[in-house]
This record gives structure tokens, sequence and C-alpha cells, in this order.
């Protein structure tokens, strides 16, 4: 049996969950039900990123501990999940102890190899993203990453030897770890200049994990949180790590490609573990055309419109409106149509109208199968693998469109008797093997109309024509219009 382990970034807890965050968890989520379908055994792990000058800082403003702030937090990325029907197999937090032995664990290992030492940073310093600045990045005197003002600093801290991997780096990512390629470039255009050696260890902040080699320091990060992939399968002596690494699919958003595409890698080089397989990187969300922000007041909140439409509409609009890898645009006004042009004309009244004849047709529903190239699953596949959720679910409705032409050709409440049931035999297998294909996308929808048909815990070796035996109820709609 195959494995597969996908992984999203661990979330950072200074705030609640946005619709940033849900997007790459949904894709995730398509991810390990796609593989579950193909019978696979899957590993799907999501978390939450906990330590840090920052959330120290949220947490004075918001007069708790940090302690305190992260339990909350992290609990509601938990709530969120589960609204929106994520199938995650654990959800790791930084602050788990055994998250933090593991971090302890692999420094001493890369020290032991020799790929950390003492060093001294003298720069700059961006507070709020705990980042040293050399001068050379400054832009305008400020942070080239949040463009706040930076401190001048001086202080000792322990060094990662990352620039001995650059060339194994280059290497790896000109074999293809990243997806897509224009993110490879960006980031194979920045290794074009010099690869410095990465501190790993902050005297300034005291929420974190205490470094190893020296308990005046506390561990970046960065380099705390990439180990979550590693401790989430119990690294070194966990069955789970030897049954599912390396992972798969990292999958993350494109701003922090770099750290995944460039850091982890060196990382497992100097533990001399095995890489990842892809890094994929997803694009972005503006809503109602701008960029989101507190400040103009647009942040979308999943579990709103999960409560509001459905966590399935939501789903299907995220990864319908646009390809995976571009940016897109979130409003309601578009949610909403994309609800009542398809999902209730083309999928929610196909199921209504064979269902009624389906029900009240006495006798046994068979024909012979004549529309079985309705959906192309080859293809479907193949996207699957190109990592094209996009392309996938264009071609599953395309096949559910069909189904409805097929059924508007063959007019069946014209007909009765044996012609009857043919087309009845016809659309509702179709209808069965387009559900197959919809489970990844949308779970809850899938399992109901499985319910309607009778049938459950299909997997995709089921997506055949074959005799339909079971007895169908038509029920409640799939969706309503709404206006
Ligand atoms: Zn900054």
């Amino acid at each position: 049996m195959e494995k597969f382990y996908i992984t999203t970034p661990i979330y950072y807890v200074n705030d609640k969950p946005h619709i940033g965050h849900a997007y790459t968890t949904i894709i995730a989520d398509v991810f390990a039900r796609w593989h579950r379908l193909n019978n696979e055994k899957v590993f799907f792990l999501t978390g939450t990123d906990e330590h840090g000058g920052k959330i120290e800082k949220a947490a004075n403003e918001k007069n708790k501990t940090p302690k305190e702030l992260v339990d909350e937090t992290s609990q509601k990325y938990k709530t969120t999940w589960e609204k929106l029907n994520i199938s995650y197999d654990k959800f790791i937090r930084t602050t788990d102890k055994s998250h933090e032995e593991t971090v302890k664990r692999f420094i001493k290992k890369v020290f032991e190899k020799g790929d950390i030492y003492k060093g001294e940073y003298e720069g700059f310093y961006c507070l709020p993203d705990e980042r040293y600045i050399t001068e050379s990045e400054l832009v305008g005197g400020k942070c080239p990453d949040c463009g706040r003002d930076v401190q001048k600093i001086k202080e000792e801290a322990y060094f990662f030897k990352l620039s001995k991997y650059k060339d194994q780096i280059i290497n790896l990512i000109n074999k293809g770890l990243i997806l897509p390629e224009k993110n490879a470039n960006e980031i194979l255009n920045r290794l074009k200049g010099e690869l410095k050696d990465l501190d790993i260890s902050r005297k300034s902040v005291s929420w974190g994990i205490k470094f190893p080699l020296d308990e005046s320091h506390s561990v970046y990060v960065w380099f705390d949180a990439l180990l979550n992939y590693l401790s989430a399968l119990n690294w070194p002596d966990g069955s789970e790590f030897k049954e599912f690494w390396p992972a798969d699919i990292h999958l993350v958003g494109k701003e922090i490609v770099w750290f995944h595409s460039v850091i982890w890698p060196a990382m497992l080089m100097s533990a001399d573990l095995p890489l990842p397989k892809n890094i994929l990187a997803h694009g972005w969300w503006t809503v109602d055309g701008k960029k989101m922000s507190k400040s103009i007041g647009n942040v979308v909140d999943p579990i709103e419109i999960a409560d509001k439409y459905s966590a399935d509409a939501f789903r299907y609009f995220l990864l319908r409106e646009k390809p995976t890898w571009e940016d897109g645009d979130f409003s309601e006004a578009a949610l909403k149509e994309r609800i009542n042009g398809e999902l209730m004309s083309n999928l929610s009244n196909l199921v209504a109208r064979v269902l009624t004849l389906a029900e009240k047709f006495e006798g046994k529903i068979e024909g012979k199968p004549e529309i079985e190239d309705f959906i192309r699953k080859e293809e479907i596949i193949e996207n699957f693998e190109k990592k094209d959720l996009y392309s996938a679910l264009n071609l599953i409705f395309e096949g559910i469109r069909k189904i409805n032409k097929y059924v508007n050709d063959k007019e069946p409440w014209k007909l009765e008797g044996k012609n009857l049931a043919n087309v009845l035999y016809n659309s509702l297998e179709a209808i069965r093997i387009a559900t197959i294909f919809l489970k990844p996308f949308m779970p809850s929808t899938a399992e109901k109309i499985e319910k309607k048909l009778g049938v459950n815990g299909q997997l995709l070796s089921d997506a055949f024509f074959r005799e339909f035996s079971t007895k169908v109820e038509r029920g409640e709609n799939l969706f309503n219009k709404i206006n």
C-alpha cells in the first residue's frame, strides 16, 4: 500500500484564522482525501506555531500570558477546521513537550555534525518579524518584509552553516522540488547571491524553546517551527516516522517558499535525513478587490462564511474560482453566483430531478451503459498528479454538465417502462461516479448524495458503470437558491 504524507504550514497564533489559512488547509484536505480515495495510507498534518517575541507581545497587549493566548488561538484553529470538514490526522503545537524535545535533539545532532557555531550578529533587527536584516537588505532604512522601523543591534548568536549546503540546494531545486516553476525561479535567482549562514538563536526572546547548547538563548522560531514536520511523526524512533517520512507535499503560501525550499532541506541534509518530494506554493486571495486587512475591515472569517453558505460551498468556491497557483479575489457576491449558477442549477437540480423519477419508478432500474465517457477520468487523475486541483474540479463539473445534457436530451419524464429505466440507470450511475470524484472537494455533499443513492464509502475503484441495485431516496435539496 502506498503512503502519502502531506503537511500545511503550522499557523502562527498571534491572530485567528482567515481565508488564507482556510485555503491552504482546504487544499491539503483535498489531497489527503484524494489519496485516501485511492486506498493509500495517508498522514495529514496541520497545527500551530506558538513561540516567539510576536506572541509575547500580542499576549501582553491582550493582558494575557503567552500560554493563555496560544491555548485560546490554537483552539480557534481546531474549531475552524472542524467546521470546514478538515480531515487532518494530527494537529501539532510547537508548545507540545514532545516537539520541544525533538527540536533540542535535532540541534544537538546538527551540532555534532559540526554545522552549528557561536558567532556574533551585527546589523539590524526587525522586532515584529524577529528577523536579522543586513544593511543591503534595508528598504529606505526599513524592514524589507514589513516596512517597519528596525533596530541596530549587536549580539551573540548561534549560527547554522546554511552556506555549506548551497550547491546541494540549487541542485535539488533544479530537480523540481518546488511547484509551480515560477516560484522555483524566484528562489534560484535569490540563490545567485551569497547564501549566508543562518542565525538560529535569540537572546532577546524568552517565549521559546531553550537553546540546548546554551540556555541563555532561545531557538529561532523558524528553526523550531520547521521541525514540526519531523516531531509530528515522532522522529527518530516513531513508527509514524518510519512509515511516512519523507513528506510527499509540504503545502505553503508563496511567501514562505524560501524557508521550506532552502533552510528546511539544508537542515535535513545536515541531519542526514531524506528530503521532501515537493514544496507546493499556492497563490493569495484578495477580498472585494483589496488586500485583506483589519483596518479596511475586509478580513474574511471562514466560520462565518461556512455558517452562512455551508462549508462545501466555501470549499467549492475557493478551489473553483481561480487556478491553484494564481492569485484570486473573494467576494460574497461571487460566491453566491457560484452557488446559484453551478451548485444549485447543475448539481442540486440534477440530483433532485433524477431521484424524483427514480423514487417513483416501480420495478428494477436496469439498462445499458451509454454515457460511460461522460467524465474524463484519466485526465482528472493526471491533474491530481500534476497537483492541479483547479483543472481536476473543472473536469468533474464538465462531467456533471454532460449528465444534465443527457437528461435534457432524453426527456425521461415523457418515457415509461424499459426506456425510462434505461435513462434512469445511466443517469444514476453517472451521478454516483461523479460523486466519487467530488468527495475530496465537497465531502459532506458527496456523502449526502451517496446516502440518497443508497451507497456509502465508495473508493476510486468504484468509479465505473455497474449494476444499479440500491433503493434511492430523493430527500432534501443539496443546495437552494440564495438571494
Ligand atoms: Zn519587519
